[in-house]
């Protein structure tokens, strides 16, 4: 019989192959997302450097 195919422990269960659990699908989708390029992140956010004095809270707003 095949193992989860994240924790490579456990038998996989029919309904989250090829996984053991929805933990282990997740915790692998997860682990694919973030070594790829689903996850933005503040360091290469493309709105990081558009005008950010235009989102100044403090800032009043110009009748
Ligand atoms: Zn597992």
């Amino acid at each position: 019989m095949s193992q989860c195919a994240y924790c490579k422990r456990r038998p996989i269960i029919e309904g989250f192959k090829p996984f053991c659990s929805k933990r282990c699908a997740d915790l692998d989708l997860g682990q694919w997302l973030t070594g790829g390029y689903a996850i933005p992140t503040e360091e290469s956010g493309p709105d990081q450097h558009s005008n950010p004095e235009e989102f100044d809270p403090y800032k009043p707003a110009n009748d």
